[in-house]
Formats: C-alpha cells, sequence, structure tokens
C-alpha cells in the first residue's frame, strides 16, 4: 500500500468537501441543520467512496500471478499453489450512494479444479 499516494487525494478531496460546505452555507445562510447535514453528507460521501476504493484496492495491489509458485495463495483443499486466471472487477455501491470499481485476482486449483478469489 502506497500510502503517499493516498495521502495526496485524499487530502485534496477533504479539502474539496470542507470548501464546498462552506461556500455552500454562504449561499444558504437560512438552512436548517438537517439541510446543513444533508449537505455536509453529500460532500463527505463522496470522499468516503474514494477511500473505500482506495483502500480495499490496496489490499489487492500484491500481484501474485507472477509470483513464484511458493508464494501464491493455495488451494486450502489440495494446498496446490493456484494458477492465476485473470481479474474481476465488481461495481459496488457505498453506503453513500457512489459507485467504486473493485477488482481483485481469480486463481485456479491445478489439481481439482476450484477457483477462487484469495483473500490478499
Ligand atoms: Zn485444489
Amino acid at each position: 500500500m502506497r500510502c503517499t499516494d493516498f495521502d495526496q487525494r485524499w487530502r485534496e478531496l477533504s479539502e474539496e468537501a470542507m470548501t464546498g460546505v462552506k461556500e455552500w452555507r454562504l449561499q444558504h445562510p437560512r438552512a436548517s441543520l438537517t439541510e446543513i447535514e444533508v449537505a455536509i453528507d453529500e460532500r463527505l460521501s463522496k470522499v468516503r467512496a474514494r477511500m473505500v476504493q482506495d483502500a480495499a484496492l490496496a489490499s489487492d495491489q500484491t500481484d501474485w500471478s507472477e509470483a513464484p509458485a511458493a508464494e501464491r495463495p493455495r488451494c486450502p483443499t489440495c494446498e496446490r499453489p493456484l494458477r492465476s486466471a485473470g481479474s474481476q472487477t465488481r461495481q459496488v455501491q457505498t453506503q453513500g450512494g457512489h459507485e467504486v470499481a473493485l477488482s481483485r485476482k481469480y486463481g485456479v486449483c491445478p489439481e481439482c479444479g476450484a477457483g477462487f478469489f484469495p483473500p490478499r
């Protein structure tokens, strides 16, 4: 996980959200507490979605498909190192209603043929 990349990106997004809230507040001086909460949630959920995506992908950054057999994930049944079978991306909705794309490596056991998304 390259934290420095995230630091910069997350900081920018947070600042954007905070500036957005301040600007919105100036334009809505008579907003109710509920309206303020909604406006803040909207902006923070964007930051949240990005953080969820980055943090989730960070665990999958190690590409084991090119790794030597001894370092690859193993079949839980046969204990044989898995053979890489590409990756699969799925779109997930976060609580704030934003879409994040999560990609995972798929592995197949050369012994029994079972397929897995190894937890890494
Ligand atoms: Zn197996």
